[in-house]
């Protein structure tokens, strides 16, 4: 009963002088995306949920994508109220960015146009570096530009060994 009490008090903050407030208040800090701090009156009991409510009001967010810190740790705003927080006078909150997408991004293969995702490992390849599907992870399937160098040096091998083989075969005459 005394949480409605307060909201309501939150909500009027220019004209809590006039009436006595049972509640004692205290002034913190916020300091936002941008860097600014500016100064908010709350009373001592105010939840995180209504901190960001007003918070909103005061930045333009949206309540959802409010994301506070304070000391390093996020604030919980589902049922946490400042004090949980060992928030009191002159505490300085951070107003930290939302978080946008959440999980990474997929990693589609880069053979052509095709959309598949990648293989994760697998479909690493080691000669070209590139990522790819199932489809396309062997060297020909994806036309790897790191096979023309692996050819060649499959070729400069094959060489040698003939190179050698005669080498032998002419002193066996
Ligand atoms: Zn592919
Ligand atoms: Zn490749």
């Amino acid at each position: 009963m005394m949480r409605s009490n307060s909201i309501s008090s939150v909500s009027s903050l220019s004209s809590r002088c006039s009436t006595a407030d049972p509640e004692p208040s205290m002034q913190i800090f916020i300091k936002n995306i941008a860097g600014d701090t500016f100064a908010l009156e709350v009373p001592e009991s105010t939840s995180i949920a209504t901190l960001s409510s007003l918070l909103a009001i005061r930045t333009n967010l949206p309540a959802q994508d409010m994301r506070l810190v304070y000391a390093g740790k996020h604030l919980d705003s589902s049922s946490s109220t400042l004090s949980d927080y060992n928030i009191g006078r002159e505490s300085t909150l951070h107003l930290a960015l939302p978080l946008r997408g959440g999980a990474p991004k997929k990693i589609r293969c880069q053979f052509k146009d095709c959309k598949d995702a990648a293989q994760r490992i697998v479909g690493d390849c080691g000669f070209c570096n590139g990522h790819f599907c199932g489809k396309h992870r062997m060297l020909e399937s994806h036309a790897c530009t790191g096979l023309e160098t692996c050819k060649e040096e499959e070729k400069q091998r094959n060489r040698e060994r003939l190179e050698k083989e005669r080498t032998v075969a002419i002193k066996g005459i």
